[in-house]
Formats: structure tokens, C-alpha cells, sequence
């Protein structure tokens, strides 16, 4: 990864980009605190569960009409996203996440309205304005290290970037408490920039979420120690990006900090500054400078762009214009939808797994808890599943094992202390009953040529007295395999003790 050898600082480095190609760069965005002009606001919803997400933020946003440009459904949430057109012709944005039980994460952008909104499934509203920050104040670090770069593994798109977010306990709280709401809410805040700015080849994905005890500082020592501070779920899910997300410290240096180019990058939970920092990892420094490439955002006096101002939810490129009729880049000078095309490549490679690899985070509070993972096989497959440590369970299949076979984690806490768990692992194949989970035992009694391979892990209160309270993580990794190793799935968990 990145190797820290003597950190100079340097203002206006990013005349010099040109030097990226040897070094790697580390950029972020100058802080200028302001006091909150107004404090969150809270109230109730009734039966938030029977209102459409349309009347949850309606009063949120006016007198913005939202555009919508696109609804999913990621993990359970349905994510909806698009600009709000301005009556003075200016553009913001609204990202919306539901959950299953009605709840609402919304990220609402417009100008002297930019904030927070959260509902809990009970009804519970509260929306929290942003701090008011200056992204375009150049404040820039070279790092004397060389960066590796991922060998490409495709070489047409579409390309998927693999994001892993990271947060401390207290950036959770005040992110309205779901981190996985949010953490897509960041995502899609990149996704509607990319789709705004006629960039198709690529696109970014959230692969999990880590929460840790301690509140770090936005400085580059947390960027450089980042993979440390979340190495729980960088071995779970060996993500392609890996951003973190913080509450705010006295050491704060700036909103945001992030290598360029590289793969991580952190920022503020409050603020638009995940689309901004993760634009200068794709390779983009600020509004241009003299002697320059085209890496640099844009602004046209009317409207700004990710990089240069990051009032808008765009990257600069002269191929879109504003609701003014100006455009929002410059061939020469500002076009930020290039780099991203050039470099999506780069930013999809950096995985070393398999891409029918399960990601499963297993979320523990001390009661009983069980996951299933339910997988498709061929009915003459004898499978099981191993893990690929010995200290972690079995590493070979046996034939078959009544019962469930123990498995070992070793989690960890922001400060370095340890606490082993223990889990239950078992499998199923077809109608054929439980076996401990590296039984290879078949199940040719089936009519359909391809049966479900269920795997079981279970957190029993009974196998784990004696719970310290914390937040602990830590990785386990599996795979689903045949007896004649034919076929191979790996499973991968970010187990999480919170208590
Ligand atoms: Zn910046």
C-alpha cells in the first residue's frame, strides 16, 4: 500500500500533477470553521411507515423540485437519487435511503440549505444542518512514497468500485445512527455526480461498513493509518476504496484529507466532502492553476463542481451545462469526467478477491444471533465449507459430523485489547439435514439438477460468557468448496461485537 517516507508540505501542489506518475500525492481541503448558524431541529412523524418517502422530505426541501435520476434497492434499502432544481436556476441534490421499517437517511443540497435528515422507524425526525466549508482553499501534502498501482484486470467497463466505509462510534450517532443508511447515502452522492456529469464507464459500490470506538482526527496521520484503524473489515472485505468517517476532533486539520491518486481517503460526517475527497483519490487536485492539466474541477461563476467549490453535484466537464447555460468544465482545464473515465480502471483493481466472494458482516450485541448464507450448487456436489486459518476452525472437509463444528475469533477494540468469540458453523445441502459445516456429505436425492448449499453461523450467549463492552472486530474467513475442489466460493465475515 502506501508507504510513509518523510511527508513534506507544499502549497499549490497540484500545478505539478505531472509528478503523480512518480509520487504519490496526498490532497485535502482547507478548514474553515463557522459557527452553526442554526441548530438541528427535531420532531415526530406518525406511522412514518405508511408515508411515501416523497412526504417524509417534502418540507425539507422546498422550494427545491427534485429530479429523480434513479432508485434502487441495495442491502434492504431502497436508495433514490437526483437534483433539486433551484427557482434562481442554481442545482443541488437530494439522496434518499429508506429502510425496511420506513426509517429515512436524507442528504439534502442546496444553496443556504445544505443538511442531515433522519428518521427512525418510530418516527423520530431530526435534521441537522451542515457546517458551512470551504473546499476549493488549497492545502496540499506530497507524500515521497511510491504508490502501487493494481495491475489492470479488465480492460472495458463497465467498471464497479468496491467501497469500504469506515466510522467511529460517535460519527455513527451523529449520522442519525444506521452507518449502513449513510454509508449508501455517501455512495449514491458519487453515483448521482458521475450520472450528472455523463461519466458511464463507472460506478462505486458499497461493499461494508466498520464502526470502531475511537473518534479520530482528520489529519494525514489517520489517512496514512486508516487500513490499521479498519483492519478488521480491510481483511473481511479487501474492498477496492476504503473511506473514513469521523466526527470531529480538536486535531482536525481540515474536512477532509486524501491521497492523489490512490484508494483512501476520510472526511467529516456533516457536508459533501466524500464526493470531493474520493474525486482528488481518482487523481483531481482544486479549481485550476496555472501550468496545469485538465485534473481540476470548475467554476463558472454561476455554478462550482466537486472539486472546485463543491456546490453542485457534478465533476467538471464541458459536455453538461448549468441551468444558466454555462458549462461546468473545460476540455483543457477542468475535466474531472475524463480522469474518471481514465482512472476507473485503476480504482476497480485493487481487490485481490474473487468476484463471487460473500461479504457478510455478522453484527453482535450479546444475544443469540444467527446468518445464513444460501448458495446454489450442482446436487452431485459433496460440499462443506472450511475456514483458512487453523486457529479458526477446520481446514479440511470430513465426511460427516453430527452437530456444528466451533469456530475461534480473535476481535480487537480501537486500543489494541482482544477478546475471542466463539461461534457455531454448520451446513445443509438440499433437503438432507444439518451436518457440522466441513461435513462433505451429498444429497443426491433431488429432482432439480441444482440444489441450495446452506451455511449457518450462530453466536450462542451460552458459548460466550463473560462479553467486555466496546466496540470489537475482527475478520473470519471461510470457503464453500466440493470434495474434488471443482468449485470454491469464498465467504468472508466482518464479525462485530458492539455492547
Ligand atoms: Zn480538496
Amino acid at each position: 500500500m502506501f508507504k510513509t517516507a518523510g511527508v513534506r508540505f507544499m502549497r499549490g501542489v497540484c500545478t505539478s500533477l505531472s509528478v503523480v506518475l512518480l509520487a504519490g500525492l496526498l490532497g485535502a481541503c482547507a478548514h474553515s470553521p463557522a459557527p452553526d448558524p442554526a441548530g438541528p431541529k427535531s420532531w415526530v412523524v406518525e406511522n412514518v411507515a405508511s408515508k411515501t418517502t416523497a412526504e417524509l422530505y417534502a418540507d425539507v426541501i422546498k422550494p427545491g423540485v427534485f429530479e429523480r435520476s434513479s432508485s434502487k434497492v441495495i442491502d434492504g434499502y431502497t436508495v433514490e437519487s437526483g437534483n433539486l432544481l433551484m427557482p434562481d436556476k442554481s442545482v443541488g441534490s437530494l439522496v434518499t435511503v429508506r429502510s425496511g421499517d420506513g426509517g429515512l437517511t436524507a442528504v439534502i443540497e442546496q444553496p443556504g440549505n445544505k443538511g442531515l435528515l433522519v428518521i427512525n422507524g418510530k418516527g423520530d425526525s431530526r435534521y441537522t444542518p451542515f457546517p458551512k466549508r470551504d473546499y476549493s482553499l488549497p492545502d496540499t501534502v506530497v507524500e515521497d512514497a511510491k504508490t502501487v498501482v493494481p495491475e489492470s484486470r479488465t480492460s472495458e467497463g463497465p467498471y464497479v468500485i468496491e467501497m469500504l466505509i469506515g466510522y467511529s462510534r460517535s460519527a455513527v450517532e451523529a449520522a442519525g445512527g444506521d452507518a449502513h443508511a449513510n454509508a449508501l447515502a455517501q455512495v449514491e452522492s458519487v453515483n448521482l455526480a458521475l450520472r450528472n456529469s455523463q461519466v458511464t464507464n463507472v460506478s462505486m459500490k458499497l461493499v461494508g461498513v466498520q464502526v470502531v470506538e475511537t473518534n479520530y482526527p482528520l489529519t494525514p496521520d489517520t489517512l496514512s493509518r486508516l487500513p490499521e484503524i479498519f483492519s478488521a473489515s480491510m481483511q473481511a472485505f479487501d474492498p477496492d476504496m476504503l473511506y473514513g468517517i469521523f466526527s470531529g476532533h480538536p486535531d482536525d486539520s481540515a474536512v477532509g484529507w486524501a491521497y492523489v491518486p490512490g484508494r483512501l481517503a476520510l472526511g467529516y460526517v456533516y457536508g459533501e466532502a466524500f464526493r470531493h475527497e474520493v474525486g482528488h483519490n481518482v487523481g483531481g487536485g482544486h479549481c485550476h492553476e496555472p501550468g496545469g492539466g485538465y485534473n481540476f474541477g470548475f467554476n463558472n461563476g454561476k455554478s462550482t463542481t466537486a472539486q472546485c467549490g463543491n456546490e453542485a453535484p457534478y465533476y467538471s466537464t464541458s459536455a453538461v451545462r448549468d441551468q444558466h447555460g454555462l458549462p461546468l468544465g473545460n476540455t483543457a482545464t477542468a475535466n474531472m469526467a475524463r480522469v474518471w473515465r481514465e482512472n476507473a480502471d485503476r480504482l476497480s483493481s485493487y481487490t485481490n478477491l474473487p468476484s463471487n466472494t460473500h461479504r457478510i458482516a455478522l453484527n453482535l450485541n450479546g444475544s443469540t444471533t444467527t446468518q445464513t448464507v444460501n448458495l446454489s450448487v450442482l446436487r452431485s456436489y459433496q460440499a462443506g465449507v472450511v475456514t483458512l486459518a487453523p486457529d479458526q476452525g477446520p481446514t479440511t472437509l470430513v465426511y460427516a459430523i453430527a452437530g456444528y463444528n466451533r469456530l475461534t475469533v480473535e476481535l480487537e477494540n480501537s486500543s489494541g485489547v482482544k477478546h475471542t468469540i466463539y461461534l457455531r458453523g454448520e451446513r445443509a445441502l438440499g433437503r438432507c439435514g444439518w451436518y457440522a459445516m466441513n461435513s462433505y456429505i451429498g444429497c443426491q436425492n433431488s429432482e432439480q439438477n441444482q440444489i441450495d448449499f446452506s451455511f449457518k453461523l450462530t453466536f450462542l450467549e451460552a458459548d460466550n460468557p463473560g462479553l467486555p463492552s466496546g466496540i470489537f472486530n475482527g475478520a473470519l474467513k471461510m470457503k464453500a468448496r466440493n470434495l474434488s475442489g471443482s468449485w470454491e466460493v469464498p465467504i468472508n465475515v466482518l464479525v462485530s461485537l458492539q455492547k
